[in-house]
């Protein structure tokens, strides 16, 4: 299980710290997929990196914490912010948005699978038994073995993808975390890699946090989903209740922007721009670009509460004006 409990995120920068998550409280439970969807700069990716506890300068917590905590091979566990670090891999691993970023480019593939695995975790082996463990798993992806004696330049970009996925779930982590792994790949390569992400999460029953700003992908493969504008979390609930019945009129919006087949009207998309996190608008950061704002909602912060059992919304006209 992973809580994030009333987490707060800044970066330092000569203007002051700029606040990119503010005030987090929520829960993601084992053996679900977990969407962060919301447009680019909402802070998505920064919390990503705070529940992977990649807090260097010049990110910081202001507040709060993450807890990771479960059972592997019937041994409790038990991380908070600051130690989760220790446990990468292991119990917990991370695939970012652009594959080659982690990958060193001058070694073969098979070294990175060894760096990867700590000797604590090699049962006892040699090197070429690991190695054997890992062409096994490849085989198991429907991957070459042949790609461990590859560099990295050597493969596409959805291969690179493949591989990195490979080596984050190799040794069956509880918490996968991924960063708009799809973002920058065709549509076939894309539909791969959300199926090889789906099929590891049921069969390590684990649990898969998912960043994308685009709300197909969440669609197609999440259990549940927050919504972030700014920093928030603006709606949270079950996907197929979000899409069918949303809250909020920015996931309103964002759902009613999605292109379908068939569909040829003109999608309206949402006006005007987030705001910048170094001066954000009073009251409900949303209200410059929400149609159903009134005079409250620009003085004064909704709270995030629950509007059904397991369904969120920070919104003043919840009950009010069809919200
Ligand atoms: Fe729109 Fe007001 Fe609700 Fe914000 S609080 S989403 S501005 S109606």
């Amino acid at each position: 299980m992973l809580k994030i409990d009333r987490l707060s995120t800044s970066y330092k920068t000569i203007h002051g710290d700029v606040r990119v998550v503010n005030n987090l409280d929520f829960t993601i439970n084992d053996n679900e997929i977990f969407g962060i969807a919301g447009e680019s700069g909402c802070g998505k990716s920064t919390l990503l990196k705070a529940l992977y506890d990649i807090i260097d300068f010049p990110m910081q917590v202001d507040s709060g914490r993450v807890i990771l905590s479960g059972e592997k091979e019937g041994n409790p566990f038990h991380f908070e912010t600051g130690e989760i670090r220790k446990t990468w891999w292991n119990n917990i691993s991370y695939v970012p948005q652009a594959a080659q970023s982690v990958m060193n480019p001058i070694t073969h593939l098979r070294n990175q699978f060894l760096d990867s695995i700590p000797e604590s975790q090699r049962k006892n082996e040699t090197k070429k038994q690991t190695l054997e463990r890992c062409a096994a798993y490849l085989k198991e992806l429907d991957l070459s073995p042949d790609l461990l004696g590859a560099y990295p330049f050597q493969l596409s970009g959805g291969m690179r993808q493949r591989v990195i996925i490979a080596l984050a779930t190799f040794m069956s982590p509880n918490v996968v975390l991924a960063d708009e792994p799809t973002t920058a790949l065709d549509v076939v390569v894309q539909r791969g890699i959300l199926m090889m992400l789906m099929r590891l999460q049921r069969q390590l029953k684990n649990t898969l946090v998912l960043v994308s700003h685009d709300m197909g992908v969440h669609y197609q493969i999440t259990n549940r989903m927050g919504i972030m504008y700014s920093g928030s979390f603006v709606e949270l609930g079950k996907t197929e209740d979000i899409f069918s019945d949303p809250i909020h009129p920015y996931t309103e919006m964002l759902i009613g922007a999605l292109p379908r087949v068939g569909d040829k009207s003109q999608k309206a998309g949402i006006p005007g721009r987030p705001p910048a996190l170094t001066n954000p608008p009073p009251g409900c950061r949303f209200a410059p670009r929400c149609p159903k704002a009134k005079e409250i909602c620009h003085r004064q912060c909704p709270e995030f509460v629950e509007v059904r059992p397991g369904r969120f919304a920070a919104c003043h006209m919840l009950g009010k004006e069809g919200i």
